[in-house]
């Protein structure tokens, strides 16, 4: 038997991140970045003003108080987006607003707030301007390349592409963008017994979940799901899903059902066809029976057919699959720190147990969401976490410290 880490390499052994590919600006979002972008322009681009005020010179008011004003005449006016080629003379100044270019010959700007224009707001361009304070050279004043130099990397390949990224790469003018592509996963369902959601089930039928729920996370953690439908258990059936798969021009293909002992568990052969499969026994819980092979060169998963087990097995193993080929450095599930409520026992599988966890003054508590029975789905969606119970461990005490994998934070959650 493996463990769920030794599972975890094997698999990830086999695959590779996908080919870049280029796409509009905002596409790019949640993507990672394939390529070094580096700014065809300084930021600021040129120095303006941080303030809606006076463009002047420090030197005119180096000894300006409340009780030695100093007027000063207005010489012209610099908006935002109309440049003036005027220069700005000893003695005089230009109003100008945040972000406009700072005219030749100035070098500082006093805040509006400052001035007797203050309280004026937007009006005609007044003759003077009465200033009651001193200023620091450069007081007020973006300089250019302050935040970035012309021609500076400002981002690295393999960073996610989050909306801080987005910014810079507008503020740079990079548009379109090198992500990795994301992994197309085709979806594939067997059994006698399924219906699809849509239909009422007959005596002994029951609905198609997980091609559902998978596809669910194949969205959630950046793929592009296929869906294939429902096999029936038989052979012919479910070889012709695969070849829709490949056919398709996916990445990856990830089945449910079908795959353990059972006489009518016709997905081995299938692959067999043309691939190779293993069923493996992962010391997981819930999980096993897992299989994993490829079919005509794309990686397979064989995912049990209890739904929560197809979820848990796609989180631990199919979910690095899609991290990796789409270009992340780090594919584990980050864990935080929680202290049990409860007691939680295991037979020594490391066990993946749903919890509700919640921050209580200064610690995250988690307790169970319900029964644990691989088919409960109704405790996985009380869950906000999986409290895992390490390899080997069969019991943790109420008051223990466990890991936890947080599927959502509670405050994402509504009324949860
Ligand atoms: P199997 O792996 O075929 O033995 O299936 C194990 C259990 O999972 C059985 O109770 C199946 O009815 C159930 N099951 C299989 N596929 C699905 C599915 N797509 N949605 C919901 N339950 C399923
Ligand atoms: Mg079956």
């Amino acid at each position: 038997m493996l463990s769920v880490a030794e599972a975890q390499q094997q698999i990830l052994s086999t695959v590779q991140r996908l080919e870049p590919e280029a796409v509009s600006l905002l596409a790019a979002v949640g993507r990672v970045l394939a390529e070094e972008v580096y700014a065809d322009s300084a930021l600021p681009p040129f120095d303006n003003s941080a303030m809606d005020g006076y463009a002047i010179r420090a030197e005119d008011v180096a000894h300006t108080s409340r009780a030695n004003s100093v007027r000063l005449p207005i010489i012209g006016e610099v908006p935002a987006g109309h440049p003036i080629d005027l220069e700005l003379r000893a003695g005089t100044a230009m109003r100008i607003t945040t972000g406009a270019l700072l005219p030749r010959g100035a070098d500082t700007v006093v805040p509006v707030e400052e001035t007797d224009d203050g309280a004026r707001g937007a009006s005609a361009l007044p003759d003077a301007v009465t200033i009651y304070t001193a200023f620091k050279r450069g007081a007020h004043v973006r300089r250019v390349g302050d935040d970035v130099q012309r021609g500076e990397k400002v981002l690295t390949s393999g960073a996610l592409i989050r909306p801080a990224e987005i910014a810079l790469l507008a503020a740079v003018g990079h548009d379109p963008v090198q992500v990795y592509r994301r992994p197309r996963v085709a979806l594939l369902a067997t059994g006698d017994e399924l219906v699809p959601p849509d239909r009422t089930p007959g005596p002994g039928q029951i609905r198609n979940v997980n091609e559902y729920s998978t596809a669910a996370l194949v969205l959630r953690y950046g793929g592009v799901p296929l869906l294939l439908g429902i096999a029936p258990d038989r052979l012919e059936d479910v070889a012709a899903k695969l070849e829709e798969a490949s056919g398709q021009g996916a990445d990856l293909i990830v089945a449910s059902a079908g795959v353990s002992v059972g006489a009518y568990d016709v997905v081995k052969d299938a692959v067999h066809a043309h691939g190779s499969i293993d069923l493996w026994r992962v010391r997981m819980r819930p999980g096993k029976p897992l299989a994993f092979g490829s079919y005509r060169g794309l990686p397979f998963f064989g995912l049990p057919g209890n739904p929560v087990s197809a979820m848990m097995t796609f989180e631990q193993f199919v979910r690095p699959v899609l991290r990796v080929m789409a270009g992340f450095a780090q594919w584990r599930k980050p864990t935080i720190t929680v202290t049990l409520t409860e007691a939680i026992h295991s037979d020594g599988r490391e066990t993946y147990a749903r919890a509700c966890v919640e921050r209580q003054a200064d610690r995250w508590m988690a307790r169970l969401s319900g029964e644990q029975g691989s088919n409960m789905l109704g405790s996985l969606a009380r869950a906000n976490a999986l409290v895992v119970v390490p390899d080997g461990i069969t019991h943790l005490d109420a008051g223990a410290s466990a890991q936890a994998q947080m599927l959502d934070w509670p405050e994402d959650l509504g009324s949860w």
